[in-house]
């Protein structure tokens, strides 16, 4: 359910059925219009009834069952997209394209530090790189840890752009938020609970990647998780499911942005690196991320992509990301969008 306060209603009227929400055995979220309060009520669905009872309180316009099981995801209880703020100039959502990249991995300083002015060079917003690394194998490098969280404020200092990260661990999400201005939930821990719950008490924007094998409505929930713990700033980032298809790495489900602008008012990024893992077909299925609606772009960038640590086969050089800018600016603008 939610409660939809008149445009008029004071913050005593406000407080008196958060009061009553509460006294319900409900937990009530506010969440903050343009012109009026909407709290949405979390609890039990077979004691929603008692709700109704709400709609006789001064300043409640009306009481609105919200049918989809994501909650605060849903469109039902916010219509307006939610636009998130990362720093001076740069947002996900709204009128903004916003393009996140760098390495897969966070390698060595050279690489990060070359890879970052690159990146800010092609007019990329956010810098992307992997400190913790979720690898199929364990022979496999794992990435430098916290020392690589280290270099990535450190190109923030040079560059000045802000960086995101993958946490894998829900005990690393304190360090992980010390150093980056966004949290990466990699396509693997998409249903780690405790880890998305540890994110519902951060402060920090969380990119939520899809699982190889998540349907739309799985993935909201897992966004629903980290948004039931009181963090609103969700994206959701399409990275490719497991088809039959061997030809390319993933199958980039295209289908999932335009059916997210309709289930959701949470910005949706696409990362085409890892949807199709090869860097000939980046370029294409960006843009063709950016057709479909997307917020924002993932993009792995690495200086010498023969030598890289991991994804060197997805990765673009930098003068190939100065190709896709290239390409992208002409779109945006078509799609009404800045970058
Ligand atoms: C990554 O972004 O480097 C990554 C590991 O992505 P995913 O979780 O989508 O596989
Ligand atoms: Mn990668």
């Amino acid at each position: 359910m939610i409660i939809v306060m008149s445009t008029t209603a004071t913050k005593q009227q406000i407080d008196k059925v958060v009061e009553e929400i509460e006294a319900l055995g409900f937990k009530p979220h506010l969440i903050h219009g343009e012109d009026r309060e909407v709290i949405a009520c979390i609890g039990h669905e077979n004691r929603k009834i008692d709700l109704l009872d709400l709609q006789v309180f001064e300043g409640v316009e009306a009481v609105v069952p919200i049918s989809k099981p994501y909650k605060l995801a849903s469109s039902e209880t916010k219509r307006k997209p939610t636009v998130i703020p990362i720093s001076e100039g740069v947002q996900v959502g709204g009128d903004f394209l916003c393009v996140m990249a760098g390495p897969c991995s966070v390698e060595s300083r050279e690489q990060l530090l070359e890879t970052a002015q690159a990146v800010k060079a092609g007019g990329g917003h956010v810098l992307r790189g992997g400190a913790f690394k979720p690898r199929t194998s364990p022979y496999d490098f794992q990435g430098l840890g916290e020392e690589g969280l280290k270099l990535l404020a450190e190109a923030r200092e040079q560059t000045g752009l802000p960086v995101i990260t993958e946490v894998l661990d829900p005990h690393d999400v304190e360090l992980v938020e010390r150093y980056s201005d966004i949290l990466q939930v990699g396509a693997r821990n998409v249903q780690n609970f405790a880890l998305l719950n540890e994110l519902g008490k951060t402060r920090k924007p969380v990119f939520l990647k899809r699982g190889m094998s998540t349907t739309i409505r799985e993935w909201l929930l897992s966004a629903e998780y980290i948004m039931k713990g009181g963090n609103p700033q969700v994206m959701l980032c399409e990275r490719g499911i497991r088809t039959f298809e061997t030809a390319t790495r993933n199958t980039l489900d295209l289908n999932a942005v335009p059916v997210l602008r309709g289930e959701t008012h949470l910005p949706i990024a696409v990362d085409p690196s890892h949807g199709t893992g090869h860097w000939q077909y980046v370029i294409p299925m960006a843009m063709a991320g950016v057709a479909a609606g997307a917020d924002a772009l993932m993009i792995e960038v690495h200086p010498h992509p023969e030598l890289a640590l991991s994804d060197g086969g997805q990765s673009l050089t930098p003068k190939r990301f100065n190709e896709l800018m290239a390409h992208l600016r002409p779109l945006a603008q078509v799609m009404g969008r800045r970058l």
